[in-house]
């Protein structure tokens, strides 16, 4: 297959597209953005790797910062994690405060903004306050790069206007879901939202779970075959909130989205893949990265279905 001629098609064909999104400004340190940037990279097993457009350029890694808190938190707290956390998708929008009141404090599941506090908590529980250099360390390990670090501009103006994030976690902490201080543990969540990745280094990030846990560059293992099938499955369901079956349907792929404007998604056996453009649809999902995702599925075949 000739990836690099189907991603050049793929970057002619979501041109007419940059009209239609809005960038995050909910942050007022994200709305400052190039709207008008896309990036595309695919890994493969054997270390080769494809891309195009701004592939250099680090953009805010935002909710996709949940899948390695999440991986971190499973593979320390098991099955015990589900006490806290459920895995059914919400249905609601990333950062809904109403179905957490009637279900008592414990979120839908870890890939909404309430569920990823939790999961931060969790590991706040155990690392104190070396939490944020523990995942920092985790998601270097992953993506085999030292470099990655974070944007400490983006955290502040998220701490300064997360009226809705203080909103969940002091929420949850009523219904004993929270065991630590709850501003600390909302920062630490914004600093992780705010790391800095290019899709190259996203892309290569998440390869370990197109492949059981197992990064195949390195043969290092990271998690169980069986974490990795929890992940893989919580992406395809919740990774895109309550556009989560939209995306499914028409991409066909376990993913995970942020309002930085990134797409992960992973081909399991065959490739992981990052795209980036930072203008969103309602959902909160880059608009034009979910369409470059379903083009790319459509064109190769590689779908999980
Ligand atoms: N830091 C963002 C927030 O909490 C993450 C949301 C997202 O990327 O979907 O609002």
């Amino acid at each position: 297959m000739d990836y690099q001629e189907i991603l050049t098609q793929i970057k002619l064909e979501i041109l007419p597209l940059f009209k239609e999104g809005k960038v995050a400004d909910y942050i007022p340190a994200l709305k400052e953005i190039d709207p008008k940037q896309f990036a595309m990279s695919l890994q493969l097993f054997d270390g080769t790797s494809y891309n195009i457009g701004d592939v250099d350029t680090k953009f805010s890694i935002q909710s996709i910062s949940k899948v390695f808190t999440f991986t971190m938190a499973l593979d320390l707290y098991g099955e015990n994690l589900y006490k806290n956390i459920g895995h059914e998708p919400s249905g609601n929008a990333f950062n809904s405060l109403v179905q957490l009141e009637y279900e008592n404090g414990i979120p839908r599941n870890p890939f909404i903004n309430a569920g990823a506090i939790v999961t931060t908590d969790l590991l706040v529980n155990k690392y104190k306050d070396k939490t944020f250099k523990k995942v920092l360390k985790f998601i270097r390990k992953v993506s085999d790069d030292q470099s990655i670090y974070y944007d400490k501009e983006i955290a502040k103006s998220e701490l300064q206007y997360g009226y809705r994030n203080l909103a969940l976690v002091n929420m949850m902490k009523s219904f004993d879901n929270i065991q630590n201080d709850a501003t600390k543990v909302v920062y630490e969540y914004f600093k992780h939202c705010s790391i800095s990745m290019n899709t190259r280094q996203l892309s290569r990030s998440i390869l370990f779970l197109a492949n059981h846990g197992i990064d195949p560059i390195t043969n290092k293992q990271f998690i169980t075959p069986s974490q990795a099938k929890r992940i893989n499955s919580l992406m395809l369901t919740c990774g895109h909130y309550d556009a989560s079956g939209d995306f499914a349907f028409h991409v066909g792929l376990p993913g995970k989205s942020g309002v930085g404007g990134g797409i992960v998604a992973v081909v399991p056996g065959v490739m992981s893949l990052c795209v980036w453009s930072p203008q969103l649809n309602k959902k909160g999902n880059s608009l034009i990265g979910t369409k470059a995702l379903e083009l790319f599925t459509t064109k190769t075949g590689l779908s999980i279905f």
